[in-house]
């Protein structure tokens, strides 16, 4: 099978790409072994939060460019300013024209949003039910916070996240309490309520006279005042469906957050972009595992550079896919694209130079809890300029690494996990369609997705 531009990963870095590409009218697969990491995260889009130094960052576009002049490494100064906010744009307009309205501060502020724990935050984009508290905290204009503990449900804990939340200085003088509210469908589970995930109650839900009995009972122990803190237990297919209705019957505030995996929030965002992948016409081998691919001499190029021919997946066995470029999103650690051996880091698919050899003893800081990052998440694939990784040392020009699998900076300390996905995903189309011969390149809208 032979297509224009062939996506390895169906994470937020993955599925960006392959939107982007069918965008711009190119035959696109994307190849997806597992889980992405957005079944755990927030839903909440993080741009960057902290300098690598663990500076807090209030307004990301301002400090932009001392960022990239400060730390020329992190994969935002490889792909520049304009093409940050140009990708975050995009990525925000086609997710809110598919239903999942990606909200932001007017100012470009970051915002703060609650926890699980019950602690705050700090984040770029967020959905419609996460309430933005302002970075400025105290000039929050939040009165009562009532924090609802579903019965029977293990995988959030109100009582931790009223106890944190009382401990937040802005917060003096808000009445934070919590409540408990039994959903009437759990009795016909003949199951363990350990068992019980979200996924389940997000199944329950999609019954009108469930949500109904919820709204009125969630009535009951809140005004419209307050602001309403909920697990995130609605989705599952449904995008924002149930959560609208809730609060049309209900007229509360609510603040959704994430439970323990998997997360309702994230997994609505994976949702819609399978959703619009698939409609705009992209082949999607979900469940397949690319697992290892021919690279050879690029004859193209006058250096001494290489190209990838073809891949191979676990599925496909003996019949490989061909493209004219690939995208590398395969993700980190966390979804095993990339391996911590005894001795050494590896790319497991093409044995990808690494961007540090290292002894292990660099890899982590013994202190699990240590304020500063675990050294081993700002580890990665070693990419040039245009995110094309290296095979000893020898550029393969054809195949663009995205996302997690990057080095070279720390998704998480950073708070700019989705941000880099989204936006190294986008970029990687930007430099493809430069070596593509497609001339639909010149009308990449996102008018034809949505
Ligand atoms: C627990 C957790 C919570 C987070 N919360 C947030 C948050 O709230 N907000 C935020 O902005 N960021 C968050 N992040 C960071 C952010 O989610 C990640 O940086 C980002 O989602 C990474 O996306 P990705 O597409 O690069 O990788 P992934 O999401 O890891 O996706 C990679 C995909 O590639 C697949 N794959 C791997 N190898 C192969 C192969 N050989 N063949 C086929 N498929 C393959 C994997 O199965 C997986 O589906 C969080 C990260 C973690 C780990």
């Amino acid at each position: 099978m032979k297509f224009d531009s062939i996506i390895i990963g169906g994470g937020i870095a993955g599925y960006t790409a392959g939107l982007r590409s069918l965008e711009a009218g190119l035959k696109t697969a994307i190849i997806s072994n597992g889980q992405s990491a957005l079944h755990f995260s927030s839903g909440s889009i993080d741009l960057l939060s902290h300098t690598p130094t663990g500076k807090a960052i209030r307004n990301p576009a301002a400090i932009f460019d001392k960022f990239t002049n400060e730390f020329p490494l992190h994969p935002y100064s490889k792909v520049g300013k304009q093409t940050v906010f140009e990708s975050l744009n995009w990525y925000k307009n086609i997710l809110t024209t598919a239903g999942i309205p990606l909200l932001q501060q007017e100012d470009g502020d970051n915002h703060l949003r609650i926890t699980p724990l019950g602690t705050l935050k700090s984040t770029w984009l967020s959905q419609p039910y996460i309430h933005q508290l302002p970075m400025r905290l105290n000039e929050h204009t939040i009165k009562r916070i009532v924090v609802v503990q579903i019965d029977d449900f293990r995988d959030f804990n109100a009582k931790m996240v009223t106890d944190n939340l009382v401990q937040i200085p802005e917060f003096e003088g808000v009445e934070i309490t919590h409540t408990s509210v039994a959903i009437d469908g759990f009795s016909g589970l003949k199951r363990n309520a350990c068992e019980l995930r979200s996924i389940d109650i997000a199944r329950i839900l999609t019954n009108e006279s469930e949500i109904k009995a919820l709204a009125t009972k969630l009535k009951t122990i809140a005004t419209q005042d307050d602001l309403v803190v909920i697990p995130a237990i609605t989705g599952n297919g449904k995008g924002l469906s149930v959560l609208n209705k809730l609060h049309a019957l209900t007229q509360l505030t609510f603040h959704e957050v994430p439970t323990m995996p998997p997360s309702m929030l994230g997994i609505r965002l994976e949702e819609t972009m399978i959703d619009l992948f698939i409609k705009a016409g992209g082949m999607l081998l979900k469940g397949d595992q690319v697992t290892h691919g021919d690279i050879a001499k690029d004859n193209n190029s006058s250096n001494d550079e290489l190209s990838l021919k073809r891949i191979y997946t676990r599925n496909l066995e003996s019949m490989p896919l061909t493209a004219d470029n690939y995208i590398f999103a395969s993700g980190s650690f966390f979804n095993k694209g990339l391996i911590a051996q005894h001795d050494k880091l590896q790319e497991p698919v093409f044995n990808l130079d690494m961007n540090s050899n290292q002894a292990r003893s660099t890899w982590y800081n013994p202190q699990f809890f240590a304020p500063n990052s675990q050294p081993f998440l700002s580890l990665g694939i070693k990419t040039n300029h245009n995110f094309n990784p290296m095979l000893a040392g020898k550029v393969i020009t054809n195949l663009f690494c995205a996302g997690s699998n990057l080095g070279g900076y720390d998704p998480i300390a950073e708070g700019c996990g989705s941000g880099v996905a989204i936006s190294t995903g986008y970029h990687a189309v930007n430099h493809l369609l430069q070596n593509t011969k497609h001339n639909q390149s010149q009308h990449l809208t996102s008018d034809s997705l949505v």
